[in-house]
């Protein structure tokens, strides 16, 4: 590890799970040394040998965010994003950590290629990049991946992202295994015979469009199965993208009954809803799709009750020749990593406490990373941190956007909540809003 000049944070809000606190941070040698309020007066000024510091004043000082869903398109589909674009967009996001979804290609359905992804992650050098693993060979939903060499190499985290697994055959022994083995399955919840060809939600605005529609239905049911499968087996089992208010009342009886499952929501499912696809724009075309907002509410209540664990980004980014075809061709799938906060500061009704729990607290958690992130800004822990400001009001513009790709859904809507300054192992790497690295 790289020493670093040592860093002071001054005038923030230090938010814990134990609570606020008005306070300044002084970092070196990568780990939070004290925490309390005007210790900055302790230190010799900057330009005379003290440490670098920042001024943190209407900020809050916490944990940085852990990313559960990012595609990070590499191998294979470095023409809309390589892990060095990706890293450095989720720096800017206010990331420390992000899961690298497996449907690369080739896709990280061995030890070889998570490997790749791991060093790719380490020699960009802005967030920590941790590869997840498929469930099934490339995918197919058909065989296992190699579970034992693959948890035995570090992998927690396995998902088939981009499809569901539609055999229960299969899904049954992927949990065996993983009650086995201690390690996570991620469902990506939808049975496809009932989504072939669908670009958008089934409802209204579908039957209006004339569009193929996405039924609620088809996450629902391939929930439920999984729910009945987490009950018989005790597997360890996380949601991903959950978009409808039904999934929702599910994963809290589920809860409430002690099944050990997670689950997260992003922010476009809670913030758009799929009359934006009355324009025909490919940008809004996602996996799931934008639902209803009666959906979005009952996501929101989700959220703020505790029942929905994490909000992930689903980062997807597509190259402009992907998403320039018409809405049947173009792929699924948004930026997000840059806009994930603001998103949430404005629209999911969460404290900022609840909004930091949601995006680094328990993600860390449930991907196993609390060894260095989502930890309590105090003395001894690693710094790794983000300071931001919760009440800043904002708009995206496309000239800030890092990621090779350009399909954000947030142009000109009005955000709230701006990443300042993100530290990774006590060094700072974005101030001002810019890498600084
Ligand atoms: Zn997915």
């Amino acid at each position: 590890m790289s020493h670093s000049k040592s860093v002071l944070i001054i005038g923030g809000t230090v938010v814990n799970t134990s609570g606020e606190v008005l306070a300044d941070v002084m970092i070196d040698q990568g780990v939070v040394q004290e925490v309390g309020p005007n210790i900055s007066a302790k230190y010799a000024a900057e330009n005379e040998g003290g440490p670098r510091r920042i001024d943190a004043t209407s900020c809050v000082v916490t944990s940085a965010f852990v990313d559960l869903h990012t595609h990070l398109r590499e191998p294979g589909r470095e023409e809309s994003e390589t892990i060095e674009t990706g890293s450095r967009a989720a720096a800017l996001g206010g990331y420390g950590a992000v899961i690298a979804m497996p449907n690369t290609e080739p896709a990280q359905d061995s030890v070889a290629v998570v490997e790749f992804v791991r060093m790719q992650g380490e020699r960009a050098g802005l967030v920590d990049v941790v590869p997840s693993a498929c469930i099934t060979v490339n995918r197919s939903g058909l065989q296992l991946s190699p579970f034992h060499s693959l948890a035995q190499n570090g992998v927690t985290l396995y998902t088939d992202d981009g499809n569901g697994v539609q055999d229960p055959v299969i899904m049954r022994r992927a949990m065996e295994y993983a009650k086995e083995l201690n390690i996570t399955l991620m469902q990506h919840c939808e049975v496809s015979r009932l989504t072939e060809g669908a670009v958008m939600h089934e409802g209204c605005c579908s039957s209006h469009l004339g569009l193929p529609g996405w039924p609620s239905i088809a996450e629902v049911l391939m929930l439920q199965r999984d729910l009945e499968l987490v009950r018989e087996t005790g597997a360890k089992m996380h949601f991903l993208h959950l978009s409808t208010a039904r999934s929702v009342e599910l994963v809290r009886q589920a809860k409430n009954e002690g099944l050990p499952i997670t689950a997260e929501v992003t922010p476009h499912h809670f913030s758009l809803t799929d009359e934006k696809l009355s324009g025909f724009n490919t940008v809004f075309k996602v996996n799931p799709p934008l639902r209803t907002m009666e959906d979005i509410e009952a996501l929101r209540a989700g959220m703020q009750d505790g029942t929905i664990d994490a909000i992930a980004t689903d980062h997807a980014p597509h190259a402009a020749h992907l998403k320039d075809q018409d809405l049947q061709a173009a792929p699924p799938g948004m930026l997000g990593l840059q806009s994930a906060l603001g998103v949430a500061m404005k629209y999911s009704g969460c404290s900022v406490q609840r909004v930091i729990e949601l995006m680094s607290w328990a993600p860390a958690r449930i991907a196993g990373l609390t060894a260095r992130q989502g930890n309590s800004v105090a003395s001894g822990n690693i710094a790794n941190l983000v300071v931001f400001n919760p009440a800043a009001q904002w708009e995206q513009s496309l000239d800030q956007i890092v990621s090779k790709s350009q399909n954000t859904p947030y142009l000109g809507l009005p955000l709230q909540g701006q990443v300042q300054c993100v530290l990774r192992d006590g060094k700072v790497i974005v101030e001002a809003g810019v890498v600084t690295k």
